[in-house]
């Protein structure tokens, strides 16, 4: 009895307390957003590229990222920070994307873009563009407004006006730089020299590629280039072809590719990585690894990725002597670092 009594003056003093004190207050963790934004800008040799070659481009695609980390930092979609990075590098005219981009054999340039949302699988691509200056933007819009996932040459064309895209003259791509390259390579090939009508794959880099995570866990892939060296008219690469060159899924990850792109397209690459991570449940950077630095080589398929998952996790694993690749995260760092396998990274502050 006394006992029962004692138990139920202990209950209301515990209720009392609970009433004057409130509930327990625990301290929440404060929310860290968290973001990833992973941009290449083309695998190749820079070690043979020219005094000056590697710094400007370094900081042009920090000015590309910045843009992207800005978007990511304040909330935005991953999908706007893919487009936005690369419509910075494609209009900097230093990358073989937009405004830099390589002749054919033609002596005119031809672009092919992509961009897929990992949300909903959601894709649009367009190749052999001559007078696009945003090739990633209208492949955005094909995306957005078409029924349809690609669309090439003057049909691209014809949609980019309809969009009230103006259509720019071949001199917008006019590069001294490239076109004395491009003359170089003609001459030798017209002297039968077949490599300088192959192109050089160690000198040639510039394809542009961003993989992005937003606050939201959504992945977005984008590539934009002008293709290989010394390429045929009408030639089309990996780049635009969804899960050769561009390739992103919730579900899997998120990868843009850069080499030649044959070799890209034969092994689809991108979805090949993001398909070993989904099912083989391996890490994304062993599934990489293994397509780059094993299947590939033994092809000698040269080139590499950049790839991404809802995880955090990044990997670029390239198997040619550099790729030049910048990664930002939440802390605002900016990580660049490729342009040679022993390249010390360069940190830089993504705040404007
Ligand atoms: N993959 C691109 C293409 O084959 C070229 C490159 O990445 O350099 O069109």
């Amino acid at each position: 009895m006394k006992l029962a009594r004692f138990s139920a003056l202990s209950l209301l003093f515990a209720f009392a307390l609970l009433l004057f004190a409130g509930p327990v207050r625990t301290t929440a963790a404060p929310h860290v957003p968290s973001f990833v934004l992973v941009a290449h800008c083309g695998a190749g040799d820079y070690s043979k590229a020219p005094p000056g070659f590697i710094e400007p481009r370094r900081e042009a695609m920090i000015v590309a990222i910045k843009q992207g980390y800005a978007i990511l930092a304040s909330g935005g979609a991953s999908l706007d920070a893919v487009e936005a990075t690369i419509r910075s590098m494609e209009d900097s005219g230093l990358f073989d994307a937009g405004r830099g981009t390589y002749y054919t054999r033609a002596g005119v340039p031809e672009m092919d873009a992509a961009i897929m949302d990992g949300r909903t699988l959601a894709a649009g691509s367009v190749a052999s563009l001559q007078h696009i200056a945003n090739p990633i933007h209208l492949a955005r819009l094909v995306m957005e407004k078409t029924p349809h996932v690609m669309l090439v040459g003057p049909g691209a064309e014809e949609f980019a006006k309809s969009q009230g895209i103006e259509l720019v003259s071949p001199f917008y791509f006019y590069n001294e730089r490239l076109w004395e390259l491009y003359k170089k390579a003609k001459s030798a090939g017209e002297k039968k020299q077949s490599s300088a009508l192959k192109g050089d794959r160690d000198d040639e880099h510039g394809t542009v590629g961003v993989v992005a995570l937003d606050q939201q866990g959504n992945l977005a892939a984008g590539t934009s280039t002008g293709g290989t060296v010394m390429k045929m008219p009408g030639r089309v690469g990996d780049s635009p072809i969804i899960g050769a060159g561009t390739y992103a899924n919730n579900e899997s990850c998120g990868v843009s590719a850069t080499g030649t792109g044959e070799f890209f397209m034969r092994n689809i690459v991108a979805a090949d990585i993001c398909e070993r991570v989904r099912y083989l449940h391996v890490s994304l950077e062993q599934a990489a690894d293994d397509v780059v630095m094993k299947e590939l080589v033994d092809q000698h398929g040269d080139g590499g990725v950049i790839a991404l998952d809802r995880q955090g996790n990044v990997t670029t694993p390239f198997n040619t002597t550099g790729m030049m690749t910048g990664t930002v995260r939440a802390d605002g760092k900016i990580v660049m670092k490729g342009w040679s396998k022993t390249a010390e990274p360069i940190i830089v502050p993504a705040s404007q």
